[in-house]
């Protein structure tokens, strides 16, 4: 039968046969709100009257400033499944990016948690186009003189009916949309259709990517305006999993690692300093991850410590997952196949530091700089480019220049990577951060993971640096554990033998942290800003 591959479908699924199963979500660092599938659809019906009462027209991009919690779970269902396109804002980028990408994707309404309103207090004279706000908690104190409209998220809903007709919709029409972090440049804004999302949530559920089911409890531990929190909102009722949802605490370990113990949570995704920072707490107070079974990583180079604190202290295989904005999310799961066991342990030891294989749909290949391919052999490195159903074709409102699709249809990544012969990739840059010393290329990434390999160090991040004879030269800059003392020359011996001679960093910097953007990644454009220059202007900068 025709029946079109939208979002509607996951939510008609879900209230048909996980009705009941339960959506917790942390209310305060003590107490936790429950709901069921149910309750949520049934308030994302309400929404939907809401929305249509409020005057919203079919594509209209209604956006999001909140944390993780049931609210925002509705808002996904009623914006999307009611012919809208639901525009999670990332709050942590700088004030300007935020007015520019409210103005930019002419968001006619914004559904914003109360932490939020010094946010659109200050963004205020910028936002000409925006109808009106709806304040999702709490009810009272609210902004009445922000803007012309502003209402509560209760109140809006309460005068609703649970009914509705949902709209039948096109599966290629757009349906959410998120902006990337722009590191260089304006953010740039990628719009997903529901065909996109759906499939990207069929093929990242099959057991050998990330495989749940029924009787998992799953913690997104990314935010629900980063990449639609890795597809999690579409996977978990997809498959009738309990999903726990952390609020505003997901930095906040003492509040994690007791919703994982109170709610037996069996698998959470996150960024690489989060789930350090969780492990961190873990040691200190001697918590356990009993009934976690598995824990994704993703969005950022995860040192090979991590990987092994979380089998060898805590039982707990934790996988990697590259993916981006561009992407739905996910492009690649690293699960291990069944070669993994005769691998010499060598292999076996470095192999979770690959990114893996392409989810069901993804392309990929490598190129030079001329765009000719290169072997899948797992030593040559080469541009990333990946096609897919799964893939942005142009960004919202952007021109041609700027789609990264050339013509025959390959979307560049702009990360550097190698592929072995099985398809499994691994990062070893992002282009912009590579090192080209004398011609040749050195992976900052691979020089970060020795780097942290070494007992003192805490976080390392390598920089290409200006060189008056080699045009680059790897920086290395450093941050020690606390109590620790390491002197430059030791760290710079400690890769003798790991790595080729020349790719040694010229020199080491320590610091007390590392600056991180708004994704919780280390923003390497930062460093090359501060010390881009240091090796010629002499140590010392
Ligand atoms: P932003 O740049 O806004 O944070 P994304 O979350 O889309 O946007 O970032 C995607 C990029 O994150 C990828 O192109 C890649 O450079 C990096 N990345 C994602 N996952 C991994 C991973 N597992 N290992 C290394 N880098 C990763």
């Amino acid at each position: 039968m025709d029946m079109p591959l939208t979002i509607t479908t996951v939510m008609r699924h879900a209230e048909m046969y996980h009705g009941d199963r339960e959506v917790v979500s942390a209310t305060s660092e003590q107490d936790v709100q429950r709901a069921s599938y149910s309750d949520v659809f049934r308030r994302a019906r309400k929404l939907f009257n809401a929305l249509q009462a409020l005057g919203c027209q079919p594509g209209d991009r209604i956006a999001t400033l909140a944390w993780n919690h049931q609210q925002h779970l509705e808002l996904y269902y009623g914006v999307i499944c009611g012919g809208y396109v639901l525009h999670t804002i990332n709050p942590r980028l700088f004030d300007d990016q935020v007015a520019y990408i409210i103005n930019h994707a002419d968001d006619k309404w914004l559904f914003i948690d109360h932490d939020f309103v010094p946010l659109l207090e200050r963004l205020r004279p910028q936002l000409n186009n925006v109808k009106g706000i709806v304040v999702i908690e709490p009810d009272d104190d609210l902004p009445e003189n922000l803007f012309t409209n502003v209402h509560s998220y209760e109140d809006l809903l309460s005068g609703q009916d649970d009914n509705c007709a949902w709209p039948e919709l096109d599966e290629f029409s757009a349906c959410a949309m998120c902006y990337t972090s722009g590191t260089t440049g304006n953010p740039k804004g990628v719009l997903y259709s529901h065909r996109s999302l759906l499939l990207h949530t069929l093929s990242v559920s099959l057991l050998d990517t990330d495989g749940l089911g029924l009787n998992d409890v799953i913690l997104p531990l990314v935010p629900m305006f980063h990449v639609n929190a890795w597809g999690l909102p579409f996977r978990a009722p997809l498959v009738g999993a309990r999903i726990v949802f952390p609020n505003r605490y997901m930095g906040n370990p003492q509040v994690v690692s007791k919703l994982i113990a109170q709610e037996s949570v069996t698998y959470g995704v996150s960024v690489p300093t989060i789930w350090q920072w969780l492990l961190d707490h873990l040691d200190q107070t001697g918590g356990n991850l009993k009934t976690l079974r598995k824990a994704v990583v993703g969005g950022a180079a995860t040192p090979l410590s991590l990987f092994e604190r979380f089998r060898d202290d805590y039982g707990v295989e934790l996988t990697q997952g590259w993916g981006m904005t561009e992407l739905c999310s996910a492009g690649t799961l690293n699960v291990p196949g069944p070669d993994f066991d005769s691998m010499n342990e060598a292999d076996r030891k470095q192999y979770p530091l690959k990114q893996g294989r392409p989810i069901f749909g993804l392309e990929v290949k490598i190129t030079d700089d001329e765009d000719n391919a290169l072997p899948w052999d797992g030593a040559t490195a080469g541009h990333l480019k990946v096609k897919g159903p799964t893939v942005c074709e142009s960004y919202f409102g952007g021109t041609e220049a700027e789609t990264g699709v050339d013509a025959n249809g390959w979307f560049t990544t702009g990360d550097v990577a190698t592929i072995d012969p099985d398809g499994t990739i691994q990062v070893t840059d992002r282009s912009k951060d590579l090192i080209k010393s004398g011609g040749e290329w050195i992976s900052s990434i691979e020089l970060e993971n020795w780097a942290m390999t070494h007992p003192a160090i805490a976080e390392a991040a390598v920089i290409s640096a200006a060189h008056d004879k080699w045009t680059e030269r790897p920086l290395l800059i450093a941050v020690k554990k606390p109590d620790q003392t390491i002197s430059k020359q030791d760290l710079l011996a400690w890769f003798d033998g790991k790595i080729a001679r020349w790719w040694t960093p010229d020199d080491v910097i320590f610091v007390e942290q590392l600056p991180y953007t708004a994704t919780g990644k280390i923003s390497k454009l930062s460093l090359r800003e501060q010390y881009g220059d240091y090796l010629i202007m002499g140590s010392g900068g």
